[in-house]
């Protein structure tokens, strides 16, 4: 498997392109290194034995085992392990996994290229395979760009006042397209290889020049990424912990007429293709979102049962009730994405796809509950999250003995765990990290008002009201078909039972 010292080199040899604060920085900055720490755990799993199988899969394109995160899903099982590894290693991450952009944009474009192809006669699927050979052989860790920055909201991609609001194609030629055009809130770009750059939205006949996809590595020439890095505020005495070592970096991509060679665009005009691309990358990405919302409700509901203990509140009634909500939120995510693999579908591609309805309604409901969970850590927690000391006084100057005592609430909790609880407490409830989940929770892989479209469009409304009408006497008879066509995919192997079942930490 890849290793994260092959990863390193790969990086240093990136053409530095990444911007911080106004200037220029290499991709050794300290500042992205917390990041780049998550990108690392990835593959020291896929490293580990014990995680054979689930962080890593056999590739019937390379015929080979790779990193799951480079892999198409082409089974249930498939993506029954990708929910699980996301859930695995958002755990370990202490959050965003930072993968998953990158294997919903592969995902996406496998299925799109194929179905553009079947529509238009174009050879968009075979430059697609020859790419992901590639990119599996070499096991690279790749972004999604989809969010343009949109400019006007009310008006259309063609109508903006600066074309440059979406990305779009500048220049056809023979050996390629030149495209220019600004990308935001694209997550790990400084340190990922590849960037699948695909429409994020719907498009008319007049947005043709914005209907572009393509796979480009993020450091080519043209491309500057003004980055926004989050991390952790870490301990100042030398020692830290897993939690504080992480973090995440966001950035505004710049196309500035950037060559993209033929063998790396994937659709270039075909407008009515644009919702379908769009939605493929969300739904995926919502799917991915159920593995890794389970482990955002662990964390904190986790962080909330140390904060009771330490202050020695576990036996009030109230506190147990509270706990259950993350249980609620965690395992209606996680069983959403089981039943999005359920019922999923074989896609012409040979991919295997999630359920969009389950997708998005795990998504949406777990999504907005986010602000709830962080208020119940606040709630059982108490003020001490934001106005704590700083970790320092409590390691030098002339306060420290007052402070160790200070710290002591629960007989049965040591001055120094309180601290490390404390410390826990304020990075994940009360940081700019803790910021970042949460408008994450709500807007990541789409705003909530996007996931109700996509309900209003695959939800069968009309199902729902043939009910009614039965049992309001309307209709004499009650069309149960829909019912009928719901099996789930029984073909799950009794290996994949198996996985189903231990894939539930609960
Ligand atoms: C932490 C984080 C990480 C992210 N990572 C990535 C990433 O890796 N890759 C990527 O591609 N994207 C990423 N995103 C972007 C994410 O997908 C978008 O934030 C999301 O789709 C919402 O888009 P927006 O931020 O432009 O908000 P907007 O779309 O501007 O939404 C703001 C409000 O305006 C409303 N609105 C917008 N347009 C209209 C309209 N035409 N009519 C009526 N109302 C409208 C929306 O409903 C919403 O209420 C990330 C976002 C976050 C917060």
């Amino acid at each position: 498997m890849r290793t994260k010292e092959q990863f390193h080199d790969n990086l240093a040899q990136m053409r530095p392109n990444v911007y911080i604060g106004g200037e220029k920085v290499g991709r050794d900055d300290p500042r992205l290194l917390p990041g780049i720490r998550v990108y690392d755990m990835v593959l020291d799993l896929a490293g580990d034995p014990e995680w054979k199988g689930v962080a890593t899969v056999k590739s019937p394109l390379v015929d080979k085992e790779i990193n799951r995160f480079c892999h198409l899903p082409q089974t249930p099982q498939d993506l029954i392990q990708k929910q699980k590894l996301i859930r695995l290693g958002a755990r370990r991450a202490g959050g965003c996994v930072q993968r998953c952009m990158g294997l919903d944009g592969i995902t996406a474009l496998a299925v799109c290229t194929k179905e553009i192809d079947m529509a238009k006669g174009t050879d968009y699927h075979e430059r697609f395979l020859k790419f992901m050979r590639y990119y599996q052989e070499n096991e690279l860790a790749g972004c999604c760009a989809q969010t343009d920055s949109k400019g006007d909201r009310m008006k259309r991609p063609f109508q903006q006042n600066d074309p440059n609001q979406y990305v779009h194609i500048v220049e056809r030629r023979n050996d390629g397209i030149m495209v220019s055009g600004y990308k935001m809130s694209i997550t790990t770009a400084p340190y990922a290889e590849e960037m699948i750059v695909i429409p994020t939205r719907a498009l008319g006949k007049e947005d043709a020049d914005y209907a572009v996809a393509f796979a480009i590595p993020p450091d080519t020439e043209g491309i500057s990424l003004v980055t926004r890095p989050v991390w952790h505020r870490d301990f100042k005495d030398g020692t830290t912990s897993p939690f504080c070592k992480l973090g995440v970096s966001d950035s505004l991509v710049i196309f500035d007429n950037v060559f993209i060679p033929n063998d790396r665009v994937f659709m270039c005009g075909e407008w009515d293709f644009g919702r379908r691309i769009a939605l493929l990358f969300a739904n995926s990405h919502r799917h991915s979102y159920c593995g890794c919302k389970p482990a955002i409700s662990d964390i904190l509901c986790g962080a909330t049962i140390l904060a009771a203990e330490a202050n020695n509140i576990m036996k009030a009634s109230h506190i147990k009730e509270k706990l259950t909500e993350f249980a609620g939120a965690s395992a209606l995510a996680y069983a959403a994405g089981i039943a999005a693999t359920l019922f999923g579908k074989k896609t012409d591609s040979g991919v295997f796809f999630p359920n969009p309805v389950y997708s998005n309604v795990g998504r949406r409901l777990s999504g907005e509950l986010v602000y709830h969970e962080y208020n119940i850590l606040t709630e059982v927690a108490g003020g001490i999250a934001v106005t704590m000391p700083f970790h320092e006084d409590f390691k030098k100057g002339d306060n420290v003995d007052h402070l160790n005592k200070f710290i002591l609430r629960n007989p049965q909790v040591p001055a120094d765990e309180s601290l490390k609880i404390w410390k826990f407490v304020e990075e994940l409830g009360t940081s700019a990290m803790s910021a970042w989940y949460k408008v994450a929770g709500v807007h990541g892989g789409g705003s909530p008002i996007m996931e109700t479209i996509s309900l209003g469009l695959d939800y069968d409304f009309e199902d729902k009201k043939n009910v009614a009408r039965y049992l309001a006497g309307i209709d004499e008879t009650l069309d149960d078909s829909r019912m009928r066509q719901e099996e789930p995919v029984a073909a799950l192997s009794p290996d994949a039972q198996k996985e189903v079942m231990v894939g539930q930490p609960n």
